[in-house]
């Protein structure tokens, strides 16, 4: 392979130098006052830094030609450019990717968190389904990663080092090379199109952070994921929602899967604290929704839990006047779990009947389901493979 060396793996890497990978603009012009770079040379420079780390994909300060020699030993003596490191990698049979991302220890105590991340790829586009936190607080009880102890919020730099190492594992930097399997999506297509926060932890508990992380991932003169391709999905946080159209201008993705707030609030407790006619409200408000940017209602199938025909023409109802889309995702079943996947048949009956009322209603086909890469799998399949694994060895 004829990689620019800055594109080797043994990046400039090291514990003890904190990484300038998945910082915003603001943050990366902080770091270059404070070693004396000039008012008038801030932006500037602040756009030479971003270019290489986001546009170029580079690993490795001295690759940095047009920034001074000085300026780059500098920085290369204090920061690193490490991202998330791979631990694992899995490809699926139909093309699903997912890496298991160590992030580097916050103290002394932290051996690295550890956090999935899932790329899906299809004809026309190919999506990367990132996380915000470590484990979730939210308990929903279909769930899977709700019942995960460790919980931390991911910052903006963790999650914008997601991409990074998807793109990196996917040859989309300049000067690498894509995998030649037949698994990415279409000639013209970048390999990532999409971005989805639809991985572990609730996105709108940490606000901050995913905002400045869409505001990273969108930049044209780096990652370029554009804004209408980023979605945003959450549980129903109702105070963040206009905050999130207003301040990160992502798509919005409500996890719906009621439509009763007595059903609901066993689904998703967080129902209790803000039920159906406060969320849907917020989402009719939803800043810069219309028919061409609309929200997303995910509604997971459980058998003869919410998957009735009534249940179907409730949620036509009760989505009137907001520019949505549905989508049906079928149950993904893990050890332990009270619930089921509906009955095909039952599937169908509810798309019918919300393709009807004039909704696209998509039943999201599972995808990587043979590396355990499917929706609320993810994580806790690897911690389970592990304890296994300790039990092989110490028992
Ligand atoms: N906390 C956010 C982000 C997680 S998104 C949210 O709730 O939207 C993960 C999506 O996968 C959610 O729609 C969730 O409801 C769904 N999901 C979780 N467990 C699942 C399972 N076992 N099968 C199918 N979908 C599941």
């Amino acid at each position: 392979m004829n990689e620019p060396s800055f594109l080797r793996p043994d990046c400039d890497a090291d514990a003890a130098r904190p990484s300038l990978v998945g910082l915003t603009r603001d943050a990366l012009a902080a770091i270059l006052r404070r070693h004396g770079v000039p008012e008038r040379e801030i932006r500037m420079r602040t756009g030479q830094l971003w270019h290489w780390i986001y546009f170029q994909g580079a690993t490795r300060f001295d690759a940095m030609l047009n920034i001074g020699k000085a300026l780059r030993a500098e920085l290369a003596g204090r920061y690193s450019l490490a991202r998330p490191e791979v631990v694992a990698e899995q490809i699926s049979q139909d093309g699903t990717r997912k890496w298991l991302l160590r992030l580097a220890p916050v103290d002394a105590d932290d051996k690295g968190a550890e956090i999935e991340c899932v790329y899906i790829p299809e004809s026309d586009r190919g999506t990367l389904c990132i996380s915000s936190q470590v484990g979730c607080t939210l308990t929903c009880s279909f769930c899977h990663t709700g019942t995960q102890k460790l919980v931390r919020n991911l910052t903006s730099a963790e999650i914008v080092g997601q991409l990074i190492v998807a793109r990196e594992r996917l040859g989309d930097f300049p000067g690498l090379t894509p995998p030649n399997d037949g698994l990415l999506p279409g000639e013209g297509q970048r390999p990532i199109s999409n971005v989805v926060f639809m991985g572990m932890g609730e996105p709108l508990f940490n606000f901050e952070n995913v905002r400045d992380a869409v505001s990273v991932l969108a930049d044209g003169d780096g990652l370029s994921v554009s804004k209408r391709r980023i979605t945003v999905s959450t549980a129903g946080v109702v105070p963040q929602i206009a905050p999130l159209g207003a301040e990160a201008g992502s798509m919005l993705a409500i996890s719906l899967h009621a439509v009763s707030d007595e059903l609901r609030d066993r689904l998703v407790p967080l129902n209790r604290k803000y039920p159906l006619k406060e969320l849907l409200a917020a989402c009719r408000a939803y800043p810069g929704a219309s028919n061409a940017r609309r929200v997303t209602f995910e509604y997971v199938m459980l058998k003869g839990v919410n998957d009735s025909p009534a249940e179907a023409r409730q949620l036509v109802r009760l989505l009137k006047g907001i520019p949505a889309k549905i989508n049906l995702i079928p149950f993904n079943p893990w050890p332990g779990t009270k619930y089921e996947c509906s009955d095909w048949e039952k599937i169908e009956a509810f798309s019918e009947i919300v393709f009807s009322a004039g909704y696209a209603s998509p039943v999201r086909t599972p995808r990587g389901r043979d590396i355990l890469a499917a929706c609320g799998q993810l994580k806790s399949a690897t911690e389970k493979l592990r304890a296994r694994a300790r039990m092989v060895v110490e028992g």
